[in-house]
């Protein structure tokens, strides 16, 4: 830092034409002017991406969209990767590749899903898109979770790096990753060949908004920042029947509330309580009508651990509870309930490479000032980014970018209440200064380890 003041100064002094040598051999930095000019835009960008949100494995457009930008900036451009979710689903897949001399390899990914949310922002720009889930529900679409931030930023970011192309050389990857939310994108895109398409990178990086930073603030967080996790169902079944003769029957319904119940006690009790664990049942469906007693409740759940002994304890519980729970209601051996663990859709331990960590935290002071820089603790929230460097294989970070309307963010601190988070209806990142952040950041982080 001190070393960059003192060349500007020097740089300064010595007039306009030695003053960009000066600067280019102390410290190559974005261009914030032309972040201004480009802001209008990337806002623009974001307004439709948001309108226009797409669920996990369907962003179709999201991925077009964002392959015109990088294709429109120079990068060459491969689309369609991610193609083992199943027998010709295309997979969105995308890469931008910019060769700039010789030098480091980075990736940059950004994630493009959206969730199954009904958004209640209010905003004018609030989506109000339907569509209908595979089990027949009809639900709303949001960028509950920011991804729309993600996209924008990585064009942000490619605008930036594109037009400082003398600032920085080597091989620069902007990685457009579909299906983060049913965590499974990343490593689709490595078995769809995703390192026969491009070369192996030095470095890999991400970003997330957040809701728990106003905006104009990062957060770094060295070592496990966000843990694994496991997404198991379980199919409870019963005997069906009459609605006002249970005694011919044997109720799921009533079987499943014992579970949901039961279930609750495997963090409390089984697992240590100095190792983290959470379990959630996040859906429970069943029934057709109120007379009658159905033939199966099916529970989705979602665990999330630090450790694989923890998780196995978890996995080990929802087996045990669920078949206990069955015996105690008389339910018959052959419909005792099916629990089925979804090993594609495991994400392991998000890792920041302490290392890589140093150096894009030293880049983030740089580009934000050292006050704007958080230390959050690890969160029991899951990413599958740590897949695209082979789970430890090629150092990566992914850092943390404030979404929230600063005032709003200091008025609610001073209330003692806490802003929407990602994933909620209300989640409304403040974009311009989150953009601005995101982008100033990334773009830094990327000069500093390509450096001329
Ligand atoms: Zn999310
Ligand atoms: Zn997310």
């Amino acid at each position: 830092m001190r070393h960059a003041h003192l060349a500007l100064a020097c740089a300064l002094a010595l007039g306009a034409s030695a003053a960009t040598t000066m600067v280019l051999a102390a410290d190559a930095m974005p261009d914030r002017r032309r972040l201004d000019a480009d802001m209008p835009q990337l806002l623009n960008l974001y307004k439709d991406l948001h309108l226009a949100p797409e669920l996990s494995r369907m962003e179709e457009k999201t991925s077009a969209r964002l392959a015109a930008e990088l294709r429109g900036l120079g990068f060459t451009v491969t689309e369609g990767i991610g193609k083992y979710f199943a027998p010709g689903y295309k997979g969105y897949g995308l890469v931008g590749v910019m060769k700039n001399g010789d030098g480091p390899t980075v990736l940059v990914r950004a994630d493009m899903d959206a969730l199954p949310v009904e958004e209640k922002t209010g905003l004018p720009y609030a989506s109000t898109v339907k569509v209908r889930l595979p089990n027949g529900q009809e639900t709303g679409v949001m960028h509950a979770c920011g991804h729309d931030i993600h996209v924008t930023s990585l064009v942000g970011t490619a605008r930036q790096l594109a037009a400082l192309q003398n600032q920085w050389r080597g091989t620069l990857i902007l990685l457009g990753q579909p299906a983060e939310e049913t965590i499974d994108g990343a490593m689709a895109m490595v078995r769809d060949g995703l390192y026969d398409k491009v070369p192996q990178p030095d470095y890999v990086l991400a970003l997330h908004d957040w809701s728990g930073m106003p905006a104009g603030r990062v957060g770094v967080t060295p070592g496990p920042a966000m843990a694994q996790s496991t997404q198991v169902d379980i199919r409870v079944r019963g005997v069906g029947g009459h609605g006002s003769a249970p005694q011919t029957a044997r109720d799921p319904v009533v079987l499943a509330a014992s579970i949901v119940m039961q279930l609750q006690t495997i963090v409390s009790r089984s697992t240590s309580p100095q190792k983290p664990a959470v379990l959630t049942i996040g859906t429970i469906h069943g029934g057709t009508k109120r007379n009658i007693i159905p033939e199966e409740v099916k529970l989705e759940l979602n665990m999330r651990s630090y450790d694989e002994e923890t998780r196995q304890i978890l996995i080990a519980g929802v087996r045990r509870v669920a078949r206990g729970a069955a015996i105690a209601m008389d339910i018959p051996e052959e419909r005792l309930p099916e629990v089925t663990v979804l090993d594609a859709e495991f994400a392991p331990v998000v890792i920041n490479d302490p290392k890589l960590n140093e150096r894009v935290e030293a880049s983030l002071r740089k580009a934000l000032g050292a006050e704007n820089i958080d230390h959050p603790p690890a969160v029991m929230g899951s990413e599958d980014f740590g897949r695209l460097g082979l789970d430890g294989k090629f150092p990566s970070v992914m850092f943390r970018v404030g979404a929230i309307n600063p005032a709003a963010y200091a008025k609610a601190t001073a209330e003692g209440r806490v802003m929407p988070s990602t994933h909620s209806p209300l989640f409304a990142p403040d974009p311009e200064p989150t953009l601005r952040t995101g982008i100033l950041g990334m773009t830094q982080v990327v000069l500093d380890l390509m450096p001329r």
